[in-house]
């Protein structure tokens, strides 16, 4: 991997998914040593919500975001809002997420993921809460939430959509996030909206435990490597690494207010 300096924030982590303290601190240590100085580990389920929580209270490099993924959608109540309105008041909370649409694999149906897109996109409103959004195969979807909501501030997490659809993410003001799947042979689409997409609207990400990027594909996903996604987007940009370093953190603390 390539010069340290500057450090770089993993946007979108689920540490919870490498189970006990001692593993996630062994992951947290690694993250470190490559200059990932900063982990935002991201809820799917309100017991993950918790998890993150709770892991951002016993480590300083950790914030997190709470909420429900659409996956989980059909196991939201009026219970689940209440509590997750509760962790979203806790320290280091800086996000709700991650919430959308999957029309891909529809764990849920539908109606139910837009119902419960839109409750969370309210409570963000409540408390004041930039948006992580899961977007599957659900751009209009998504868009037509966002807007009739009046979501203000957020970031495409994982974005895999096309150039005309990262315009128009771009016009809302949202921020475009680009994970492992950059650094892939085939990455032709993704690797265009790189290049496209203005550094100040640039964030980087692993959504570890999954999707490793190249050269360590196989292997488990981890925010240490999400170095490799920052050394891609410099070299698709024709710029030093250390130019994305430096307007990526900018862009974690204007949308996340993490100094
Ligand atoms: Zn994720």
């Amino acid at each position: 991997m390539g010069k340290k300096k500057g450090g770089l924030t993993d946007s979108h982590a689920h540490l919870d998914f490498f189970g006990s303290d001692s593993k996630i601190e062994k992951v947290l240590a690694r993250a470190v040593e490559n200059d990932v100085t900063r982990i935002i580990t991201i809820a799917d389920s309100l017991e993950s919500s918790y998890r993150a929580v709770e892991l951002a209270q016993k480590h300083s490099e950790v914030y997190a975001a709470v909420g429900v993924h659409p996956h989980n959608a059909s196991d939201v109540n009026p219970e689940t809002l209440k509590e997750l309105e509760r962790l979203a008041k806790e320290p280091k909370v800086v996000a709700i997420g991650e919430i959308g649409l999957d029309y891909h694999k529809n764990h849920s149906p539908h109606l139910v993921q837009q119902k419960v897109f839109e409750q969370q996109l309210e409570l963000a409103k409540k408390v004041k809460l930039p948006v992580i959004v899961h977007d599957r195969d659900a751009d209009a979807d998504v868009m037509g939430a966002l807007i009739k909501h009046g979501t203000k501030k957020g970031v495409f997490h994982c974005f895999s959509g096309d150039l005309a659809f990262a315009e128009k993410v771009l016009a809302m003001n949202f921020y475009i996030s680009i994970a492992g799947t950059v650094t892939f042979k085939n990455a032709g689409v993704l690797a265009g909206i790189a290049k496209f997409v203005p550094l100040t609207k640039l964030l980087v990400e692993t959504d570890s435990p999954y999707l490793t990027p190249h050269p360590y594909r196989g292997r488990k996903n981890e925010p240490a490597y999400v170095r490799l996604v920052a050394e891609k987007i410099a070299e698709l940009k024709e710029i030093d690494v250390s130019a994305v370093e430096a307007s990526t953190q900018e862009n974690i603390r204007l949308l996340f207010g993490i100094a």
